[in-house]
């Protein structure tokens, strides 16, 4: 099941709750089990006292024989010993095995039999025999407290290991997770930001993201692509709207343009209708050939009008810098006359073609036009030239011999927004949008001006790759 950040969080919280919890209790748990341990050794080591004071009255007995005096004090230890050793039992024979309890016991047994007879003097067998048996006594016990001493520093080496080991197996546990989280938790970060740093550039990509994720990061990059997609639409009405906006600039220039033809149709109609009985067949037909060349003339430039202000969207198809170079000019070719501006191109009609789409990539070239028209009040020249480069895209020279763009101004010029026309004359929009287009075509523009000295601007296209056409 997928868990947000904020659970994982909480999560990793509890977990390391309930690990220091349980490790606190294993703790405690240990230490309980040695103090038992520790309580075992003193009881060994009171066993071992008893023996050695016992073994006091032995060398007593061996020597001067029984003393009435003392005689009750050496019952009380035997008696006393033979409690602790029954009531040791277990511990002892969890460390020696039972067999060497039942051993110990009996020797013990003998021993008290022996000591407590009550004999006046004992003969050299039985003393030999006391002797041997105190002795064993003696030296199983102080085995036992070795054995028992080094049980307790096994386990206290034990439980320090343990804890060194399980609070070192959790950290590594936390960080290998730590780090596991946090490389994905970058990685999709990454995306987003260079997806944002896209966007600037006019490319709006959305974000593909892990359906089986549901965290923070999933929800910032649903509101990404959802930004995205946004924008995306924005920029196609913004661009739809500069090209309805260029239509009414160039109104006049394109109704110049339909006039023309109609004038010429209605006046070479009139000469026929005039004439028609004194023209000859031929002559009637050339004019009526001349009336049908005009109406095509006007439909075309009809035509080139209702494509241009068509939105098609980002249609990208195969076409050429040619074909989008006349597609403008069928627009504005009057304007330029107008504006008194002398066109000079140098497009090789061999350029290899490129996807992109026709009539944004028109819009582009009317937002140079009227920018470079705009530079030169009084007139001036305009040169438009294109070749291909040796990586194999294109790149389209504009140039113009208008006043220029001053150096501070050069790095503002595509900023949406940016005019430096009077209010009323400019939006600031129209490099914007050449910048979004030209960038959705993975391309670059650039600009090379200075005061004074015209403007040239240069696009760099790539041509296209054998693919099918694509929205
Ligand atoms: P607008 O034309 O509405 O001002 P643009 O984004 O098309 O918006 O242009 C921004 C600014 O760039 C213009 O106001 C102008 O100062 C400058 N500019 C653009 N093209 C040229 C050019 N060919 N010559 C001189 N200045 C230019």
């Amino acid at each position: 099941m997928p868990f947000t950040i904020r659970t994982k969080i909480i999560l990793g919280f509890m977990a390391s709750l309930i690990f220091v919890c349980v490790l606190s209790m294993a703790f405690g748990l240990n230490i309980v089990t040695l103090k038992n341990k520790m309580m075992v050794l003193d009881e060994f080591h009171g066993l071992l006292d008893n023996i050695l004071e016992i073994r006091r009255y032995e060398k007593n007995t061996i020597l001067y024989g029984y003393q009435e005096k003392t005689v009750e004090e050496l019952m009380d230890y035997l008696q006393r010993t033979k409690r602790d050793i029954s009531i040791l039992s277990q511990s002892i024979g969890t460390i020696e095995g039972v067999d060497q309890y039942n051993s110990f016991k009996k020797k013990f047994e003998t021993y008290r039999t022996l000591m407590g007879a009550g004999k006046k003097r004992l003969d050299s067998a039985e003393v030999a025999r006391i002797r041997t048996l105190g002795s064993d006594m003696v030296k199983f016990c102080e085995g036992l407290l070795v054995q028992k001493r080094e049980r307790i520093d096994r386990s206290l080496e034990n439980m320090v290991s343990f804890s060194i080991t399980a609070v070192l197996g959790f950290i590594l546990c936390v960080a290998i997770l730590f780090l596991f989280e946090a490389k994905s938790l970058i990685k999709r970060l990454k995306q987003v930001t260079l997806a944002t740093r896209s966007i600037p550039q006019g490319r709006f990509k959305t974000i593909m993201e892990d359906a089986s994720k549901h965290d923070e990061i999933s929800q910032l990059i649903a509101g990404f692509n959802q930004m995205v997609r946004e924008l995306d639409e924005k920029q196609e009405q913004l661009v739809q709207s500069r090209k309805l906006a260029s239509i009414g600039t160039f109104t006049s220039g394109i109704a110049h343009e339909i006039n023309n033809p109609l004038n010429n149709i209605s006046l070479t109609a009139d000469g026929l209708l005039d004439a028609f009985d004194d023209l000859s067949d031929t002559e009637a037909r050339e004019m009526i050939q001349d009336i049908l060349i005009q109406t095509s003339r006007a439909s075309n430039v009809v035509k080139n009008l209702l494509d241009f202000s068509r939105s098609d969207q980002t249609h990208m198809s195969r076409i050429t810098i040619p074909e989008v170079i006349s597609g403008t000019l069928g627009l504005i070719r009057n304007q330029l006359m107008v504006h008194k501006i002398r066109l000079t191109t140098d497009i090789p009609d061999n350029l290899p073609a490129i996807q992109g789409n026709l009539h944004n990539l028109e819009q582009v070239f009317i937002n140079l036009f009227s920018n470079a028209m705009a530079a030169m009040a009084d007139g001036g020249d305009i040169h438009v030239s294109a070749n291909v480069q040796d990586d194999g895209s294109i790149r389209i020279l504009f140039k113009d011999s208008g006043q220029g763009i001053s150096q501070e101004n050069l790095a503002q010029i595509f900023d949406p927004f940016f005019t430096t026309k009077a209010v009323g004359q400019g939006t600031g929009l129209g490099l914007s949008i050449v910048y979004g287009i030209i960038k959705k075509h993975s391309g670059s523009v650039a600009v090379e001006s200075g005061n004074g000295q015209g403007a040239c601007f240069i696009i760099t296209l790539p041509t296209a790759q054998d693919e099918p056409d694509a929205r």
